[in-house]
């Protein structure tokens, strides 16, 4: 599962697909998809393949 954040309002959305447009202000193109949690790296939580 994804999450989708409006460049816009700050809204978040979760979902498969990216929402053509934001679920809280209505204003189309501005979701983004945000990075996942739990993959960083290496896997094991640590940071040392992020950057
Ligand atoms: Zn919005």
């Amino acid at each position: 599962m994804a999450e989708f954040k409006c460049e816009k309002c700050g809204e978040t959305k979760e979902g498969r697909c990216k929402p053509k447009k934001c679920p809280a202000c209505g204003e189309a193109g501005v979701m983004a998809k945000q990075e996942e949690k739990k993959s960083s790296g290496c896997g094991c939580g640590c940071t040392c393949g992020s950057k």
